[in-house]
């Protein structure tokens, strides 16, 4: 059994389809998925996908590259705490996510993306769930508002999603106490991922996860060959890192599942 911790089952790849898409996970033994909020509506949504489909958990927040299409519709951070709150007491709302910063885009200045990270680990500490982290190159920044909010306010679980750092930011974010979870780009083959996957052996057994970030990132060797990513294709990925790992699949699939299910609360 495997767990598809991040994937965007509101996307508009699914539109129409994600009954058919949830049922191909299943018949592939990807019986958990963890869906994303990226915007109020998009949370909303989430939290649908969820109460429709069993084995289909939501996460509710605002990504951070569309934090200044969202700011005008509650204004503060109190707004949008309240609002957020509201959302979570839904019991298939297991995580808050996706948070996190974007330097690669410059969709929305640094400053108010720290702020709202914050109110993401304030809101995360309110209803007593894990952060799910994005994190494109503002490797920096991440751990310096991470450090500081944590040594204020104590820590927040959560998981680095889509992990792309090398061993240094691996090190720092374990410090932090975070999990680390590799989507398909773990398994491309261009140079420029050779550092990540050096990563791969040095996650801690009870720290690592797995996830498609659908429909992105389609894991090799479907990668260019499908018009979308989709939960069932998380098994290539799973079974890539198991061989990085050394690890009999069965046992690395098992793995992360109880790691995912542990912090997730299912
Ligand atoms: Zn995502």
């Amino acid at each position: 059994m495997l767990f598809d911790t991040h994937c965007h089952l509101d996307d508009e790849a699914f539109s129409g389809d994600v009954s058919s898409v949830v049922a191909a996970a299943k018949a592939a033994g990807v019986e958990l998925m963890l869906t994303q909020g990226t915007t109020i509506s998009s949370s909303l949504d989430s939290i649908a996908l969820a109460e429709a489909f069993s084995g289909v958990y939501a996460a509710v927040a605002i990504h951070p590259n569309c934090l200044m299409e969202e700011i005008p519709q509650f204004g503060s951070v109190d707004a949008f705490l309240e609002i957020f709150t509201k959302m979570a007491e839904n019991p298939k709302v297991r995580a808050i996510g996706e948070t996190g910063l974007d330097l690669y885009w410059d969709d929305t200045p640094l400053e108010i993306q720290k702020k709202f990270l914050a109110a993401h680990y304030e809101l995360a500490r309110r209803t007593k769930l894990p952060v799910i982290i994005h994190c494109r190159d503002a490797e920096a920044p991440l751990l310096e508002v991470t450090r500081a909010d944590f040594a204020a306010n104590g820590p927040v679980s959560g998981v680095i999603h889509s992990f792309s750092g090398d061993s240094e930011f691996l090190a720092a974010c374990l410090a932090l106490g975070f999990h680390i979870s590799y989507s398909g780009s773990v398994t491309f083959t261009n140079k420029k991922f050779d550092a990540l996957r050096e990563t791969v052996p040095l996650v801690p057994a009870d720290k690592i996860l797995v996830e498609t970030d659908s429909p992105y990132l389609a894991p090799m060797p479907y990668r260019g060959k499908v018009k979308r990513n989709s939960p069932e294709l998380v098994v290539h990925t799973a079974r890539f890192l198991a061989g990085e790992r050394c690890v009999p699949e069965e046992k690395f699939f098992e793995q992360t599942t109880e790691n995912a299910k542990k912090l997730f609360g299912i």
